[in-house]
């Protein structure tokens, strides 16, 4: 049988500096959205990867005295190893260096010249190497880079163009056909300014400026600018050219997870350049705001500290689960240690944890009592079942809607909902009083409950459900569509004689 197909893209990065939490904030996000869909059944393709050309750098590279190829080299590295400290599922992690990427985006410029929107001529502007791109006068605040408050470079160069203005029309007509492709908090910023103030791009330098990027296919002396090269990931990272049944399965991408700061990139210039190369469109483009710390958006000179610091001293589900508890796809979030050690503390260690603990506990201790009983004899808990169900029923739509941190609360009250069950009915009395009846009714729901939520946290955090999952019984972590009906999923006799401690208290 063939499953419904699922692309999802997060920003490639610039490898300069590791990653921080700004940019494991889109990541992890992501990730949970990608391995729930999994979870789900969906054929999922998750797309990462670095953005290794253009100015930054070069510069960079040549600042610490590295050659260009053997510094991204290294920096692609520390972002794969943080990845995967990080549990960051991708399908592939492509690096804009790559031979099929370079060849795909010479590919791609070779069309678009064809079909006659690419010209050369003169750029003038100011010049923002941190951000690489281009200012005009009036985005400037006080003569400086908007984003980065610092200097800009006025550059004046010969340049090839993409006539981004001919697609004016055919842009407004796509976002009125396709209501779900621009994100919906800035949606009408997005269209006035195409309406107002579409102008054709530069889409090249001299080889002479820069010769660190990708040649022009129709002239050698001129290197694809970054962020032309880099929006072409999305295609060769599912295997244009390299892998054409691959390519026609995922393409194109169901879900493109970015900042707000690249909206004008991935909303506008990014469908423009598919028309011409006569490409279909992605279906969404989702953007966030910035995590802030100190209300700063986080970045390596605001100086955040490293990714691994913070796993290392939270632990990878902890981190996980917060940056995904705070996401917000209309707001600036602000991460503080303060309220990520006592929100983790209270969902997770003290209702979660705390419970499975005490579970296990009593599991150990009355366990000939439930491993004996007969299958007839379990009954089902109504009110735990239809919890359970509805989370189930609803998960698809909240991931498609972007509510993932919605999605976890929902999962989460159920959690509570175990926990208050379990205080009130007082098992451990029951079964001194020798009401084993009632025991055992409590026992079966509470692990029949525990075993679903462990399928619904584990997108989020995998490590700790993977345990979970392994002292219920499981030899490996059940997908959702995996879980059995409600009721026949547990069973006492593979149940672990343990006290586990899911989550260390912070
Ligand atoms: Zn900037």
């Amino acid at each position: 049988m063939a499953y419904k197909k699922f692309y999802i893209t997060t920003p490639i990065y610039y490898p300069n500096n590791p990653p921080h939490i700004g940019t494991a904030y889109t990541t992890v996000v992501a990730d949970v959205i990608a391995r729930y869909k999994q979870s789900l059944r969906y054929d999922v393709f998750f797309l990462t990867g670095t953005d290794e050309h253009g100015m930054k750098i070069f510069r960079e590279a040549k600042k610490r005295g590295f050659n260009v190829k053997e510094f991204v080299d290294k920096q692609a590295e520390i972002f794969k190893k943080t990845w995967s400290k990080l549990l960051i599922s991708y399908s592939r992690f492509i690096r804009t260096t790559e031979k099929d990427h370079e060849e795909t985006v010479k590919e791609i410029l070779k069309k678009m010249y064809e079909s006659g929107d690419i010209y050369k001529g003169y750029y003038e502007g100011f010049y923002c190497v941190d951000c690489e791109r281009y200012y005009t006068p009036k985005d400037l605040k006080n003569e400086l880079c908007p984003i980065h408050l610092r200097p800009v470079e006025k550059l004046r160069m010969e340049s090839y163009f993409f006539k981004l203005s001919a697609y004016k029309n055919k842009l407004l007509k796509f976002y009125e056909e396709n209501p779900e492709f621009l994100p919906e908090r800035y949606k009408n910023e997005i269209i006035s300014k195409v309406k107002e103030e579409l102008r054709d791009i530069s889409i090249s330098r001299p080889k002479k400026y820069l010769e660190w990027g990708i040649p022009l296919p129709f002239d050698e002396n001129h290197v694809a600018y970054v962020w032309i090269d880099a929006l072409l990931n999305y295609v060769s990272g599912i295997g244009y050219r390299r892998n054409e049944k691959e390519f026609s399965k995922y393409w194109p991408p169901d879900m493109q997870l970015i900042g707000k700061d690249i909206l004008w990139f991935h909303t506008v210039i990014w469908p423009a350049m598919l028309m011409s190369a006569g490409l279909k469109l992605p279906k969404r483009i989702l953007a966030h705001g910035f995590i802030t710390i100190g209300g700063r958006k986080v970045s390596k000179s605001a100086g955040a500290r490293s990714l691994d610091y913070y796993i290392d001293k939270f632990g990878v589900d902890i981190l996980r689960y917060y940056l995904v508890r705070k996401f917000s796809p209309f707001k600036d979030v602000e991460f503080n240690e303060e309220e990520l050690r006592s929100m983790t503390n209270a969902e997770l260690a003290n209702t979660l944890g705390n419970f499975v603990t005490r579970a296990f506990a009593l599991y150990s201790r009355y366990n000939e009592i439930l491993v004996f009983t007969e299958k007839h004899h379990l009954e089902v808990e109504e009110k735990l079942k239809n919890a359970v169900e509805k989370v189930i029923n609803n998960a698809d739509r909240f991931i498609e809607e972007l509510k993932v941190k919605e999605l976890i609360e929902e999962i989460m009250r159920v959690v509570f909902m175990l926990n208050n069950y379990f205080n009130e009915k007082e098992p451990w009395k029951l079964a001194k009083n020798k009401q084993y009846e009632e025991f055992i009714k409590v026992m079966f729901n509470s692990f029949e409950t525990l075993v679903h939520i462990a399928a619904l946290l584990y997108p989020v955090i995998p490590q700790s459900m993977n345990s979970l999952f392994n002292y219920l019984g499981f030899e490996k972590p059940l997908k959702i569509v995996e879980l059995k009906e409600y009721g026949k999923n547990i069973d006492f006799r593979r149940i672990e004689k343990i006290k586990p401690i899911l989550f260390a208290k912070l």
